[in-house]
C-alpha cells in the first residue's frame, strides 16, 4: 500500500469518528427549546461550503482520484504531520461539545436557560469547536496527495468562519451584554495569544 493510500484511508477513518462524536450531540440538542434564532442565508452557505470543502469534495477525489491532474507528490512526514493535526482536531472537537454541553447547536441559536461557557477550552478561546475546524482543515492538506482536494477544506472553513463569527459574537453579546463583553477581553477567537 502506498504513503497515498494511507493518508486518505486515515483522512476517511477522521471522517467516520467526527461524525460518531457529533452525533449524540445532535440528537440531545434537538431536544432544548430554541429562544433566538439568528440563523440566515449566510449561516447556509457557510455550512454548505463547509461540507462541500470538507467533505463532499474530498469524498469525491478519495473514491474516484479526480481530478487526476492536482496530484502532488506525497511524503511520508506529511502524512504522518496530517495525522497528528487530524487527531488533534477530534480532541479538540470532542472537548469543547463536552464543555458546550447542552449550549451547542449547528447554526446561530441561544438555547432555553443558555449560559455562557467560559471554562477549559474556552477559558483562552471563544471559539474552539472552530479551531477543531480549522485542524481538520489542516490535516486534510497534509493527508491528501491532491491540490485541489487537499485545500478545498480549508476554503470550505474560510467561508463557514468568516461568514459566522462575527454574526455570533454580536449574538452573544446581545444575550450576554458586559458579561460577554469582559470575556472577549480575556480571550482570542481561535488560536490562543495569536487570533
Ligand atoms: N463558536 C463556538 C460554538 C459553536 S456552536 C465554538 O467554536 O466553540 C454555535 C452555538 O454555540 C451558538 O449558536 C451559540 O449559541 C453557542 N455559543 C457560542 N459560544 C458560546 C459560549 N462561550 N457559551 C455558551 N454558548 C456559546
Amino acid at each position: 500500500m502506498g504513503v497515498a493510500t494511507i493518508g486518505e484511508i486515515v483522512w476517511v477513518l477522521g471522517i467516520i469518528a467526527w461524525y460518531i462524536i457529533r452525533y449524540p450531540f445532535e440528537r440531545r440538542a434537538r431536544r432544548r427549546r430554541v429562544v433566538t434564532d439568528r440563523s440566515s442565508p449566510a449561516d447556509g452557505i457557510g455550512l454548505a461550503s463547509a461540507l462541500f470543502g470538507m467533505a463532499i469534495l474530498p469524498g469525491f477525489y478519495v473514491a474516484s482520484g479526480i481530478p487526476k491532474v492536482a496530484d502532488h507528490p506525497v511524503n511520508a512526514w506529511a502524512v504522518a504531520f496530517g495525522t497528528i493535526i487530524f487527531a488533534a482536531a477530534l480532541w479538540v472537537f470532542r472537548k469543547s461539545h463536552k464543555e458546550l454541553g447542552r449550549n451547542w447547536s449547528i447554526t446561530l441559536e441561544i438555547r432555553e436557560s443558555h449560559k455562557l461557557v467560559d471554562t477549559g477550552l474556552y477559558a483562552r478561546i471563544r471559539h474552539p469547536m472552530y479551531t477543531s475546524f480549522l485542524l481538520m482543515a489542516v490535516g486534510q492538506a497534509f493527508l491528501l496527495a491532491n491540490w485541489v482536494a487537499g485545500l478545498a477544506g480549508l476554503v470550505g472553513f474560510a467561508v463557514l468562519f468568516f461568514l459566522r463569527v462575527g454574526k455570533e459574537e454580536r449574538m452573544m453579546l446581545e444575550i450576554f451584554g458586559a458579561e460577554y463583553r469582559a470575556y472577549m477581553e480575556r480571550t482570542k477567537r481561535i488560536v490562543p495569544y495569536i487570533y
